[in-house]
């Protein structure tokens, strides 16, 4: 058999970015041996707010361009509070490298481990299991390099819709519904906004070429009370880009909190695999963050390269997760435990 390489960008960004991304570097150079005829090449890259205190841009052009040669990229967590945009906005080279990569789908896959991960009663393992598929270069997003203007008493944010968009995004949600329960929900406000009106009446156009697929559409005040209520209602929920994020976190919560939540951004031919927390400036540094997102977005990517070695070994990692967090005491601080990010990963580490 012939050895296939591929070139990973590693992006280890600000705060915890860099803690987190070492460890799940440390399960990917445990699990490549198994992989025989695949090799890694790693290509670590600056950037984020931290590289912008160093150098002025915080998504520099090589690390750009290497992120577009990589065949995936695996991203750390990017932006720190205090550094920040005349404007006011934080540096988000994360949002810029969806934008220009076309990266429009944003896969979160939320699963309960434990019931006591949950702050809902009477959980257990796999009763919350739902994927929110985020279309992540458009909607109430599009406003976010919009200049404000001086003075000004108004500011308007917009939310683009576009047909291309909507199209794209829901044709996603429905092929990740055909490999799971088949069940897609949109989450929207069509009650109030006419973009909404329109998402939804393309979501019913394509539902037409998913049979098999049951489809329904749900506010997104509502879809946050039944998450919060009843989250086994839900199978693939797809939304615009903010109310994506709001949810994201939600979802995020009902499961143990950020670092049990990974993600992927997804575009035709390239990807972007990070955790869905942020970089978490308040505990960087002191070995406590919680590194499970990220190593299950190391598993999503493995995933995604779609060989049939590396979906194999996105399989082993994630039941060397499962394996470890069936004991409720293996946990990081932020979820109740004890474990440090480095014993944590010892364990899965342990269980490949
Ligand atoms: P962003 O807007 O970039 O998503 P944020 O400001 O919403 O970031 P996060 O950095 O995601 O915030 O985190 C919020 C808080 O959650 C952090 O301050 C931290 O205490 C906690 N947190 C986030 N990720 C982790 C993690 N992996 N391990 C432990 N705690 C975390």
């Amino acid at each position: 058999m012939t050895t296939t390489h591929f070139n990973i960008a590693i992006l280890p960004g600000d705060g915890i970015g860099e803690e987190i991304t070492e460890q799940a570097v440390r399960v990917l150079n445990t699990i490549e041996p198994y992989m025989e005829s695949v090799k890694f090449h790693l290509d670590y890259q600056s950037v984020g707010a931290g590289e912008f205190l160093l150098n002025g841009d915080p998504l520099p052009s090589s690390a750009f361009e290497a992120c577009k040669k990589a065949d995936a990229v695996l991203l750390g967590a990017m932006g720190l509070p205090n550094v920040r945009w005349p404007d006011g906005r934080e540096m988000a080279p994360q949002l810029d490298l969806r934008e220009q990569m076309d990266l429009y789908a944003g896969l979160r896959p939320i699963y309960l481990y434990h019931g006591s991960d949950s702050p809902l009663k009477g959980q257990s393992p796999g009763s919350i299991d739902l994927l929110i598929v985020r279309e992540s270069t458009e909607g109430l997003f599009s406003s976010r390099l919009n200049e404000r203007i001086p003075n000004a008493d108004e500011v308007r944010d917009t939310l683009l819709i576009t047909r291309k968009g909507c199209e794209r995004i829901i044709k996603v949600a429905f092929e990740e519904a055909m490999k799971r329960r088949k069940k897609v929900s949109l989450i929207e406000k069509s009650n109030v906004l006419p973009s909404m009106v329109f998402f939804n009446e393309i979501f019913f156009e394509i539902a037409k070429d998913y049979p098999e697929v049951e489809a329904n559409s749900v506010y997104v005040d509502a879809a946050s009370l039944f998450l919060v209520k009843d989250p086994a209602r839900f199978d693939v929920m797809v939304t615009e880009n903010m109310f994506g994020d709001i949810l994201s976190d939600l979802a995020a919560g009902i499961v143990g909190g950020m670092g049990m939540a990974p993600s992927g951004d997804l575009g035709e031919d390239a990807a972007v695999f990070q955790p869905a927390h942020g970089s978490a400036p308040d505990i960087a540094g002191q070995n406590i963050a919680n590194p499970v997102a990220t190593i299950l977005s190391l598993a999503l990517m493995l995933e995604w390269l779609d060989h049939p070695q590396t979906i194999q070994a996105a399989r082993r990692i994630q039941n060397a997760v499962v394996s470890v967090l069936q004991n409720p005491d293996n946990r990081t601080p932020d979820m109740g435990g004890k474990l440090s990010t480095v014993s944590i990963t010892d364990l899965i580490i342990d269980q490949l």
